[in-house]
């Protein structure tokens, strides 16, 4: 499986997968990992659809790339003014590119241990391509 996208699952059809398995969850962040490893303990087969970047939020977009540019800035700043006297700092300029290039490699690593490498460890099919969703009981 790729560390980024999700299997597409292409010589299996719908049928076969549905058969295949206990439980379909829908997204691959950290509640269908946390909803993933529960149902596996328990010896359930499980296989989670996902239609963007496996790892959802946190991950990709949100909590870890989010704080890592913090700790940049943070350290970016401090380097500007020391707090000690007799003690000179200097912060010269900022490489935008490299510092984003890190902060995607960190993403890159937490995705592949945290989420992907996890999957396959525990037996956890992810699937999908565009948007799945529970049909809609009649009247909702
Ligand atoms: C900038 C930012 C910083 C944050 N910082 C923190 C923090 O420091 N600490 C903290 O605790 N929280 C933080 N959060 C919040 C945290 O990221 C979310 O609470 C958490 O990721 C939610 O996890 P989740 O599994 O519920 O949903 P998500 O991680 O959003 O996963 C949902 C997944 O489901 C997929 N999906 C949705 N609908 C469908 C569908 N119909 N078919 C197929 N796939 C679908 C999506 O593509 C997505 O991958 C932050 C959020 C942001 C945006």
């Amino acid at each position: 499986m790729s560390p980024e996208r999700p299997s597409e699952s292409a010589t299996r059809t719908r049928s076969q997968i549905a058969s295949d398995i206990d439980l379909a969850i829908v997204g691959s962040g950290g509640a269908a990992f946390s909803a993933a490893i529960a149902a596996r303990r328990a010896d359930l087969r499980v296989v989670m659809i996902e239609r963007g970047t496996v790892g959802g939020t946190c991950v990709n977009v949100g909590c870890i790339p989010s704080k890592a540019l913090l700790a940049a800035a943070e350290s970016r700043h401090r380097a500007d003014g020391s707090r000690f006297p007799g003690v000179r700092t200097h912060g010269g300029p900022v490489d935008f590119a490299a510092l984003i290039a890190g902060k995607d490699a960190i993403v890159e690593t937490l995705r592949r241990q945290k989420y992907a490498d996890i999957a396959a460890r525990q037996g956890i099919e992810i699937v999908g391509r565009g948007q799945r969703a529970f049909p809609r009981r009649a009247g909702t």
